[in-house]
């Protein structure tokens, strides 16, 4: 007897029992508790099935400091079924606040982005990535029973390109009456130092991410895939994504990968190849600045269009490729820094891809946060290392105002604070979103795939949801899925890492 037949026939068994279980009782509250019983019954039954598949193999995850670390290895099918298994909870969760998030801002519903993810996203993956995503699907499913299915999980793939880049792209087309205010997001705070720049002269590379706190509570995965397929990854994520998505990571051939994007852009190619799979793409298989470049220009989407910041440890060599639709540009030294803070400079970026962006307004935040990037890396030129970078992450010095504050102009953001809000991303006032995490490296801790990590604000503060939204009633729809964000410690992951305590579940 083969051992899907085994299975099939077990499974069955289980299935009989607990049906006759049911018929057993009487009605009422006896029948509903049997009937609660059997659906334990029936998805444990298919856990333990699933269990057992053979894609499996050499996955596993743990929690630590907020974080929840997970390894995937294998073909690429195999990497999708461990993610989607794995993180089965946490993808489930992870919808519902983001198709939340893109229903709500755009005005479309969620068919609308099952087939934008179907029509115009899925024909432009590389079959590799289809493979892995039909995994996650599957893996999810054998997890949860989830109902999502692969165009669910393109869709919420998309979620940084979709929503703020394709949609206000197609509502100018179409000329949509009462279209909503969508903007491209400002999302990170970054920089990428080499040479006489840090004090043991190699690379030094660190970001936070900023997003809406609903997204970002849960943007709190350390990858760590081992594919078949070109260079292992170390990278930081979120639930059902095959890409960083914020980006922060590095793979085994000594490539450093940041990005802040690029505030008002504006444009999208509906040819184009999703940024998530020429990210993820460019993550696993570039051994170069060179590399990542043509990946990523491969048929560029104009979707979540950065200011990439790349290190390459072998080399020592830095760059910074500001990825417009229309324009692009790339800078290179062995001896400098780049940071970010979702302002473009190249003139022909800023006029091509960027029409409304004003550079010379130091009151907006990318721009108050670019004085202060130059002030810290001058400041500490040649003592730059990543305890510094963890420092200069959680800074909260506002360069317009010159006062130390938590607003939107801080390098470690809080956006929730300002009654100005963020109008140039279309965050409110009192927005809830800012930095939700940082992490940093330096050349030799990624010779040994090694990075730190820490959830949550990068300065340790805590985000409360109660009190924010009993102050903030505008945001009373993102009460069922805004919780606390809590900050947890700085903490070094390594790639390969096993827990240090046998876990009793998951
Ligand atoms: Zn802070």
């Amino acid at each position: 007897m083969s051992d899907v037949v085994r299975k099939v026939i077990a499974f069955s068994i289980v299935i009989l029992g607990a049906g006759l279980l049911w018929i057993g009782r009487g009605s009422g509250n006896d029948a509903e508790a049997a009937k609660n019983e059997m659906k334990e019954v029936m998805s444990s039954a298919r856990e333990r099935m699933a269990f057992n598949d053979p894609r499996l193999k050499g996955g596993y995850r743990y929690e630590r400091a907020g974080w929840i670390y997970v390894h995937l290895e294998g073909d690429p099918n195999s990497i999708g079924f461990q993610h989607g298994y794995l993180l089965g909870p946490e993808i489930e969760d992870g919808y519902k606040a983001v198709s939340l998030e893109m229903t709500h801002t755009t005005k479309r519903d969620w068919p609308f982005f099952r087939e934008v993810a179907r029509e115009m996203l899925w024909p432009k993956l590389d079959p590799e990535y289809q493979q892995e995503l039909e995994g996650i699907a599957e893996g999810l499913n054998a997890r949860t029973g989830s109902p999502l299915d692969v165009y669910d999980i393109v869709a919420l793939n998309s979620f940084e390109e979709v929503p703020d880049y394709y949609v206000p792209w197609l509502d100018k087309q179409a000329k949509t009456k009462n279209a909503p205010n969508l903007k491209s997001p400002g999302n990170c705070s970054a920089f990428v130092a080499t040479g006489s720049w840090t004090k043991d002269g190699g690379i030094v590379i660190a970001h936070n991410n900023w997003t809406n706190y609903m997204d970002g509570e849960r943007w709190r995965i350390i990858f760590d895939i081992h594919p078949t397929h070109g260079y292992n990854i170390l990278m930081d994520g979120f639930p059902g994504v095959i890409a960083s998505d914020d980006d922060f990571g590095i793979n085994s051939d000594g490539l450093m990968v940041t990005e802040t994007t690029i505030t008002q852009f504006e444009g999208w190619d509906p040819q184009g190849k999703p940024e998530f799979v020429r990210a993820r793409k460019a993550l696993q298989y570039a051994g170069s600045i060179d590399d990542y470049t043509r990946i990523m220009l491969d048929g560029n989407n104009g979707g979540y269009a950065n200011d990439w910041l790349l290190g390459d440890r072998k080399t020592g060599e830095i760059a910074q490729l500001e990825l417009g639709l229309k324009a692009y540009k790339l800078w290179r030294t062995k001896d400098g820094v780049f940071a970010g803070s979702n302002w473009a400079r190249d003139p022909k970026v800023l006029k091509e891809d960027t029409p409304e962006f004003n550079p010379n307004d130091m009151e907006t935040s990318p721009n108050a946060r670019r004085v202060r990037w130059e002030q810290l890396l001058n400041e500490n030129k040649g003592k730059i290392d990543v305890d510094l970078a963890q420092q200069m992450l959680s800074d909260h010095v506002d360069s317009f105002e010159k006062k130390a504050e938590t607003n939107e102009r801080v390098l470690c953001g809080h956006v929730d604070t300002s009654a100005r809000g963020v109008a140039i991303w279309a965050w409110q006032p009192f927005y809830p979103g800012g930095a939700v995490q940082g992490k940093a490296t330096d050349s030799a801790m990624t010779k040994e795939m090694r990075m730190v990590a820490r959830a949550g604000h990068p300065c340790g503060e805590d985000f409360l949801a109660k009190p924010f939204l009993a102050a903030h009633p505008d945001y009373a729809w993102q009460e069922p899925y805004l919780h606390d964000m809590k900050a947890g410690p700085w903490t070094v992951f390594s790639s390969g890492e096993k827990p240090e305590m046998p876990q009793t579940s998951n």
